[in-house]
């Protein structure tokens, strides 16, 4: 595997266009690689035994005692969950059947049904310090079972099946990487990691409440049971920590003890002899410095949450509001025109992941994206209503595109359910239109309303809403007060966190940050159906059936309406419809098929500034990745990490200085519906102290500052 350089994220010339990326994930493993799904074969009683361990995944006489004893028990979560404040974190080495996370959850459920403010809908408010009541379940896994072999193994527990279900609805496609999957209305999060575990643990930030390390026993899985294992667990661990397995061969028991584990052998379950089970001390293994693993620039210090203030109110707001709201924190958002009037304020975006071979970081990072949008909008929005799966075709329109996708298609290993080529006449089969070209199709895509996606989530009795418009905010001993366009603040209304998330506005708001973010006025034109229809004359009618993208885009009609969409102009505020923009989307319609481009024919003979539309702004930045996470403080930064100038590597092993509680959720350009879902749990797990939802490498691909340390490593400041 090519060693991936520190300086790589940092040194590579700005990209030019949409299709490039700053990324050094290529090298680390978390790319768009092919993943085995597991061999699994069934035993006469239906017991799931897998090919390549060649091992029972649970005990075959009963797996949900043998988990209870060897793992939950053990692990003395009940006890443990009394006294802990804030997100609490179990990490699994091999999934499998998913049964260990089930009785997890199980137990979670039993847990919060006994304490007083368990429910999500209840506000924690009446408390001045609030805290994240919330279990975060990580389970690392090298041979996923697919959806339907999950479905059959745990079909053995019918007792379990409502929870099953629910699991087996968000599961995901088996593509390597990280997957974070919310349940609606629990406080639970199941993170899924595709990969080696000694692979994917160096890409966690910790810290580990409880260790279940399953994976088969060390005879039947040697490469599982490394140093980087136990190196790793210390490193994640926080004093307390427990570990818990079924094994207790001696070089696991050297393994764990060297690493600052305390332990104990007991008796184990049915027939097996004995397991371990112990305790994290810290300081009694070796003491590595954490900023050795994770940079100074993804740590910022913790902070008591109290009420939390996000400005903006379009998708990358609301989608934050309700990933801190679903963990029980209460949140304000303000925005001078309510909810999704601007950028998101477009009646129907369309939603897919824009992927581009050798361009790793991006593709992965708008894969998991996408797949977590997806799992979002199912949840939130009711087909039909704001939100269709209708499929969306990215056409190969030019022979530029056309080889672009087809070396994509051979350089990368995606299932077809996420995206395969389609020949013409297929896509003139899916699409209802007589196609001049064919394409890559995502079956499961389409297009939403991100004004009703926003006012779903909004809905969570947590979320307030201002409509105010926000001038300044005021330090007041580390909280902030908001300072409104005509002065007044609200004295009362003091917030330990504040997330901008107001696009091309944030600029004004943090004057002295480093922000090269871009605005892009984009166009949008309102083709009535039935107008449509009657151009056609005796021609076939228009009957679309999934979203198209060519060098636009256009979307089945809603409410009678297609949207057509959108020009592309820089350095251009205008907010008025432009005839000339009219006509560039017009010409749009050229890649649609032999339908609209009869339709563009005749919409060349009407007068463009005769049709309805809409104008947005989106918010770029020159990598084509949001920014999301922690403001740096660039004037201490700048004088503390000045060694970064001479060699990255070499970055001072010291805490890097932030703005206390300050945030942002900008520069989601026109793909916010595929990245919003994704950053919102990324901050929400910043602030709330919990495992980022992505790779490491990928969440510093989102860091604010990283053009601010791009610029230093290349000494243009
Ligand atoms: N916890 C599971 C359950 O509740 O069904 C049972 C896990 S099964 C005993 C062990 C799992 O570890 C298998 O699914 C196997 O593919 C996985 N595994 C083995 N070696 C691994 C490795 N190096 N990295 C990640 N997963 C691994």
């Amino acid at each position: 595997m090519k060693k991936s350089s520190l300086n790589d994220q940092y040194k590579k010339p700005q990209p030019s266009s949409s299709q490039s990326s700053s990324s050094s994930s290529a090298a680390n493993g978390l790319t768009q690689a092919s993943l085995r799904r597991a061999n699994v074969n069934w035993d006469e009683q239906g017991q799931p035994k897998s090919e390549e361990f060649d091992d029972f995944y649970f005990n075959t006489d009963s797996g949900i005692d043998e988990s209870r004893y060897v793992y939950i028990n053990s692990s003395r979560l009940q006890q443990r969950w009394k006294a802990h404040n804030g997100s609490f974190t179990v990490l699994e080495t091999g999934f499998g059947t998913g049964l260990n996370f089930i009785l997890t959850w199980l137990e979670w459920m039993s847990f919060q049904d006994s304490q007083p403010l368990s429910n999500a809908s209840q506000p924690a408010s009446n408390k001045d310090q609030q805290v994240s009541n919330h279990l975060h379940f990580i389970s690392i896994e090298k041979h996923p079972l697919d959806k339907d072999q999950i479905a059959q193994a745990l079909a053995l527990f019918p007792q379990l099946k409502h929870l099953t279900d629910q699991l087996i609805t968000e599961y995901p496609l088996l593509i390597k990487g990280f997957h974070s999957l919310q349940f609606k209305d629990q406080h639970i999060t199941l993170t899924l990691i595709f990969d080696n575990v000694n692979a994917a643990l160096p890409q966690l930030n910790g810290p580990i409440d409880a260790w279940y390390l399953d994976g088969f026993a060390p005879a039947k899985n040697p490469d599982m049971w490394t140093d980087t294992l136990y190196s790793s667990m210390a490193r994640l661990s926080r004093a307390g920590s427990s570990i818990a397995t079924s094994t207790s061969v001696s070089d696991v028991r050297r393994g764990l003890s060297s690493s600052g584990f305390e332990l104990n052998k007991v008796p184990g379950f049915g027939l097996k002899r004995e397991m371990m089970h112990g305790t994290f001390i810290q300081g009694q293994g070796p003491m590595a410095n954490p900023l050795d693993h994770i940079k100074p620039w993804l740590k910022p210090p913790t902070k008591d949450i109290r009420h939390i203030a996000i400005i903006g109110a379009g998708i990358a707001g609301c989608t934050t509001a309700y990933a801190l709201a679903r963990r029980g924190i209460k949140v304000t958002i303000i925005d001078q025109h309510g909810i999704a009037t601007e950028a998101s304020g477009n009646p129907q975006g369309a939603m897919y992941a824009k992927l581009a071979a050798g361009e790793a970081t991006h593709s992965d990072i708008y894969v998991q994206g996408y797949l977590q949008s997806l799992r979002w909008l199912h949840q939130h929005l009711e087909p039909g209503d704001g939100w269709d799966n209708c499929g969306l075709i990215q056409l190969a329109s030019t022979e530029k595109e056309t080889k672009r996708q087809q070396k994509f298609i051979a350089n990368t290993h995606y299932p077809k359910q996420l995206l395969h080529s389609l020949s013409r006449e297929e896509a003139s089969k899916i699409s209802g239109l007589t196609m001049n070209s064919g394409g890559l199709f995502f079956p499961e895509a389409g297009w939403v309303s991100p004004l009703r996606l926003c006012q779903q989530l909004v809905k969570h009795p947590l979320i307030q809403l201002q409509t105010r418009s926000i001038s300044e905010l005021v330090d007041v001993n580390g909280d902030w007060q908001l300072k409104s366009t005509d002065g007044t603040t609200e004295p009362e209304n003091t917030f330990s966190h504040v997330i901008i998330a107001c696009a091309n506005q944030s600029q004004k708001l943090l004057p002295n940050c480093y922000l090269p973010t871009k605005s892009i006025r984009g166009q949008l034109t309102y083709l009535d159906e039935d107008e449509c229809d009657s151009q056609q004359g005796n021609k076939k009618k228009i009957n679309l059936k999934t979203v198209l993208c060519g060098k636009g885009y256009i979307a089945p009609a809603d409410n009678g309406k297609y949207c057509l969409g959108a020009s592309y102009n820089i350095k251009d505020d205008e907010t008025q419809l432009r005839a000339s923009d009219q006509q560039k989307n017009f010409d749009y319609l050229e890649d649609f098929g032999e339908e609209f481009q009869h339709l563009h024919r005749k919409l060349n003979e009407s007068d463009p500034a005769l049709l309805p539309g809409r104008t947005g702004f989106r918010c770029t930045t020159p990598d084509y990745l949001p920014m999301a996470g922690p403001l740096l403080d660039e004037i201490a930064f700048d004088t503390d990490f000045t060694a970064i100038r001479k060699n990255l590597a070499r970055y001072p092993r010291q805490e890097a200085q932030f703005h206390s509680g300050l945030y942002l959720n900008i520069g989601h350009g026109s793909r916010g519906l595929t990245s919003a879902p994704l950053c919102a749990e990324l901050i929400a797990a910043y602030i709330c102290e919990e495992n980022f939802p992505l790779a490491k490498d990928h969440t510093e691909a989102l860091l604010p500052g990283r053009f601010f340390i791009r610029e230093m490593v290349r000494n243009k400041r």
